[in-house]
């Protein structure tokens, strides 16, 4: 998470600059505090997009694809799985996705969510 924001605040920031160097003098202390809030607000409606497009593909994917009996990544064996997608690009073909328990399926997803919004 702080490499993220360090990254998008670091865009932010340049882009400030740039601007700065363009128009009048601004004190580089005001522009560093603007700067931080866009990035933010940007982060948010990227991931509300991915949400957005995630959910029906993944119902989808559920009615189609046969239910397993365990974790297709620890191999535990429960009813609680979830269908999780492979590649990150969220393909409408069953073998893009397989099924996994709560605590992967979490662990797997933030990791890919976190990896698209940067
Ligand atoms: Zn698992």
């Amino acid at each position: 998470m702080g490499r993220k924001k360090g990254y998008i605040h670091e865009e932010g920031v340049k882009k400030k600059i740039k601007k700065s160097l363009k128009g009048r003098h601004v004190s580089p202390y005001t522009e560093f505090k603007k700067g931080k809030e866009h990035p933010q607000y940007k982060g948010a409606r990227a991931f509300a997009k991915i949400v957005k497009n995630y959910y029906p593909l993944h119902n989808w994917i559920k009615s189609r694809k046969p239910k397993s009996m365990f974790c297709e990544k620890c191999g535990k064996i429960t009813d609680k799985l979830d269908c999780s997608n492979i590649s990150g690009k969220y393909l409408k073909d069953i073998s893009d996705w397989r099924w996994l328990c709560r605590s992967c399926h979490k662990s797997y997803d933030l990791n890919k969510l976190d990896g698209r919004l940067k």
